[in-house]
């Protein structure tokens, strides 16, 4: 049984990597926010129902150990993603948009102890999986919040 209580957030540094262990890294801020998102492009890309993000701030990741590999998409929006993902597994680690250069959004799953992490925010659910079911005290969003504040933690 996991040591730490379930839904109390733990306190950094964090420290997380890929499936295959040629990535490490480690954070050394608290979250600005924690949410999933339901897009059909994260559920390709989680190859599961939905996306996690951690938002951080960039200064506050580093990578201990690996090099990763990038690939950019642009979105229908016009907004451009650099992906960063393992080259052996291919595991993702993180995306930054070009529109806010100081954050990232690491993939949480990676952390090595991610029995803490409970999104705050659930966005994309028009396209979420029929069976996914909402924790009442989350916020939901059929799309995006209009209001770009909750991705700077406010
Ligand atoms: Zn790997
Ligand atoms: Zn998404």
């Amino acid at each position: 049984m996991n040591k730490v209580s379930r839904n109390k957030r733990l306190n950094p540094p964090y420290h997380g990597g890929c499936e295959c262990g040629a990535i490490r890294y480690t954070v050394s801020a608290a979250p600005i926010v924690i949410y999933a998102c339901h897009c059909t492009i994260c559920q390709t890309q989680s190859g599961s129902a939905f996306g996690m993000a951690m938002r951080i701030s960039a200064e506050s990741f580093s990578l201990t150990k690996g090099t990763l590999k990038t690939f950019r998409r642009v979105a229908d929006s016009g907004q451009v993603f650099t992906n960063s993902f393992c080259p052996y597994c291919g595991t993702r680690i993180h995306h930054r948009a070009d529109r806010t250069p100081g954050q990232i959004s690491l993939k949480p799953g990676t952390l090595d102890n991610s029995s803490w992490l409970r999104p705050s925010h659930h966005v994309f659910l028009r396209s979420a999986q029929t069976w996914v079911v909402i924790p009442d005290d989350a916020l939901r969003f059929e799309t995006v919040p209009e209001n770009r504040a909750w991705l700077r933690g406010e």
